[in-house]
């Protein structure tokens, strides 16, 4: 079965294309095109009007370098939320027109549970695991339990990816900040006091972006509080990720989301998994980011269970639960 899935939940579209080797999701083309604001952060609108003019390319480039035709395609996916809603409805259109066009079914599938599943599809020793999903708009700590993906613990208001980038506004950094941060981070050399906000299992990140805004204003070194920052909210991310961990009882962590890039969280991450003798696991850059691949992979999955979408089903959820997601493939 030949599975294409396009994401478009925020600054990236996307268009892979997947199929299934005994059990494993094999990759056969995954393309990504990321809007740049000229100034600023993400401007909802401009987004979405940029989805609209390169998605159709996006998906003709992904059948293309599978060596695929369009009708060689089995199944459609796309992201149903969560996410910004004016991308989510241009990407959800496309779906619907090309599962119209080629007369193929169509499967919306929640972005979240589709950051695991593609860790447990790619990465054959990666089964059971918990995610640490750390993305611009999203932080949230999943993990399958009693039937359904939970979430254990998430941020209270804004994701990290955000903070990161907000701070990265404030001192001049072009969108998106995380990457350059991480720079500056590494010339840091004196660790300065901010604020490590846990509340049970949740994380807020407002209040260290406030206290990291005023060391800025002090004229404290940029690079110090670049590795302040990193810090405090890595630490404070790893600490409930071990948490859900401990409590779940599960020995495989896995990251997720574009901040999962970031070589200082990798390696907290991966010695927290270490010293309790859990493995650790990254997918691949190109399926850790937002990606087309990782929505085809588990819309193939709902649809090879018995998941069935009808197009009235396919609208759009800005506010998509983990946690809402009926899980039919795995037990
Ligand atoms: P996503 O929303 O999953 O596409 O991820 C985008 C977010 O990841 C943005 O907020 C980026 O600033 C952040 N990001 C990307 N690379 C890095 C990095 N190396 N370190 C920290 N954050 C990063
Ligand atoms: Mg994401």
């Amino acid at each position: 079965m030949i599975s294409v899935g396009i994401e478009g939940t925020a600054h990236s579209i996307g268009s892979g294309i997947v199929k299934n080797v005994n059990g494993s999701c094999h990759v056969l083309s995954n393309i990504i095109k990321t809007y740049h604001p000229k100034k600023g952060g993400i401007h909802t609108r401009e987004a979405a009007n940029h989805h609209a003019e390169h998605l159709a390319d996006v998906i003709a480039q992904s059948v293309k370098q599978a060596h695929l035709s369009y009708s060689d395609i089995d199944l459609i996916s796309f992201s149903q939320g969560p996410g910004l809603g004016p991308c989510l409805r241009t990407t959800a259109t496309a779906a619907r027109a090309l599962s119209l066009s080629i007369e193929k079914p169509l499967i919306g599938v929640n972005h979240c549970v589709a950051h695991l599943e593609i860790g447990r599809g790619t990465l054959d020793a990666c089964t059971d695991p918990v995610l640490l999903y750390t993305s611009g708009a999203n932080t949230q700590v999943i993990a399958f339990a009693e039937g359904k993906y939970r979430v254990f613990g998430e941020t209270l208001d804004i994701g990290i990816g955000n903070c990161l980038d907000k701070f990265g506004r404030g001192i001049g950094l072009e969108f998106p900040s995380g990457p350059k941060l991480e720079k500056l981070a590494l010339q840091g050399t004196e660790y300065l006091e901010l604020p490590y906000s846990i509340k049970g299992m949740d994380i807020a990140f407002s209040g260290l972006l406030t206290a990291a805004e005023q060391l800025v204003a002090k004229k404290k070194r940029i690079e110090d509080i670049c590795y302040s920052i990193q810090e405090t909210a890595f630490a404070a991310l790893t600490e409930v990720t071990e948490r859900a961990m401990a409590h779940t009882e599960k020995s495989e962590v896995l990251l997720g989301g574009g901040v999962a890039s970031n070589k200082r969280l990798r390696s907290m991450v991966e010695t927290m998994a270490q010293e309790r003798n859990a493995s650790f696991f990254v997918p691949a850059q190109d399926l850790c980011i937002d990606n087309g691949a990782m929505i085809a992979w588990l819309g193939f999955l709902m649809y090879d269970s018995g998941v069935r979408m009808t197009l009235e089903e396919s609208s759009i959820n800005q506010r998509f639960r983990t946690d809402m997601v009926e899980v039919t493939w795995r037990d």
